[in-house]
């Protein structure tokens, strides 16, 4: 039997399932539960289905209403991207952006992790006016791999003035900082489920009134015709729950990142030549994403699991394997992104976390020299 590692720091990979989140799926798991039929049964589970919806809006803030259920992250991406026939991207989107489309040109990335708002700008004015309404720019909130932060309401300013739709993955800040969709320049945000404490394989896409979407799949047009396929009522009650759950978690996250800089300034007073990608910028509190050299990324996440620490290198794609991130050399980061770590808590994390994490860190760097 495999050994699991007491201490999980990989959240940006997936969160841990929360209580209050597999109490709902248990819940909704026993009667039959078509939300489209009419009869008690049917009614019963489209009132799950219709709680969670709105515990989802209110983490997103916006209306019930603009909430589509997917079957993840990836799904909301693919969908709103496949409406669109000419799509404006960055170089550090997640590849449910990156790769789900045959027509998309690419935006700089600057070496802080950021967008850069003047490629973003040119690119935007750049497209004909005829082209205009059938163009989308998606950029995501915070990055996966260094948690950082991208200025948003620059970009939306720059899609308004170009008069193109903005869409934003917003999988990895929901639940980390208030989000204000319904106020915001966003017309779509994709949300996902398991990155917050709710299973994987459900998630949502945000859709502002005024803002089209035709179904990806063709069938029942459920979701008012948006997605089709009945309603995954057990993931989708997980998501309600742990929305619910997610709303008290901002504090946490704020706390959370004076343990995360406590651990890197930990880690650069006893190893200074480590670097910190995304460290000048505003990033997530949970995310650090560092390099100490000299052995791989990949040895050392096997040295952390044997020392009972899971963290991750890169981004793991579904082999398992890790690829060498597309995020760190579209920040010009050249060999130091074959040995960039990530340590990224979550819900569950303790500040006693980050302290072990800093230790064994050291430790195992030290060792290794
Ligand atoms: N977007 C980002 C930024 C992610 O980090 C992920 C998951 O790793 C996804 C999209 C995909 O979400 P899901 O796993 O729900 O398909």
């Amino acid at each position: 039997m495999m050994s699991v590692p007491p201490l999980y720091l990989d959240n940006n990979a997936t969160a841990p399932l929360r209580d209050a989140a597999m109490d709902a799926m248990h819940e909704a798991m026993g009667p039959p539960a078509n939300p489209s039929s009419v009869h008690g049964f049917g009614r019963a589970a489209r009132l799950r289905v219709e709680d969670a919806r709105m515990a989802v809006a209110g983490l997103a803030g916006c209306r019930a209403s603009d909430v589509v259920f997917t079957s993840g992250g990836t799904e909301a991406n693919n969908l709103v991207l496949s409406h669109y026939r000419h799509i404006i991207t960055s170089k550090i989107e997640h590849d449910s952006v990156r790769a789900a489309h045959p027509n998309i040109r690419f935006v700089k990335v600057l070496p802080d992790g950021r967008v850069d708002c003047d490629d973003l700008r040119r690119h935007a004015m750049a497209v004909p006016d005829a082209e205009r309404a059938t163009s989308l720019i998606s950029i995501m909130a915070a990055n996966n791999e260094t948690g950082v932060l991208q200025p948003l309401d620059d970009i939306a300013q720059i899609a308004a003035e170009a008069g193109i739709v903005l869409h934003s993955d917003m999988v990895q800040i929901l639940g980390k900082h208030r989000i204000d969709f319904s106020g915001s320049g966003i017309g779509y945000a994709s949300l996902s489920a398991h990155k917050i404490g709710g299973p994987a394989g459900v998630g949502a896409l945000l859709v502002k009134p005024g803002c089209a979407l035709s179904s990806l799949l063709k069938g029942g047009g459920q979701e008012h015709g948006r997605r089709s396929g009945t309603e995954n009522l057990i993931g989708i009650a997980g998501f309600g729950a742990a929305a619910t759950a997610a709303v008290g978690d901002r504090a946490h996250y704020t706390e959370m990142a004076v343990w995360r800089d406590a651990f890197e300034d930990h880690v650069i007073s006893e190893l200074p030549s480590t670097q910190i990608f995304g460290k000048s910028v505003p990033r997530l509190g949970n995310t650090s994403c560092i390099a100490a050299g000299p052995k791989t990324a990949e040895t050392m996440v096997m040295a952390f699991d044997i020392a009972g620490v899971a963290v991750s290198a890169g981004a793991a794609c579904s082999s398992g394997k890790v690829q060498n991130s597309h995020v760190l050399n579209a920040m010009g980061a050249g060999v130091a992104s074959a040995h960039a770590i990530r340590v990224s808590g979550g819900w569950a994390t303790k500040q006693a976390d980050f302290e072990t994490v800093a230790d064994v860190f050291v430790r195992l760097y030290k060792k290794s020299d």
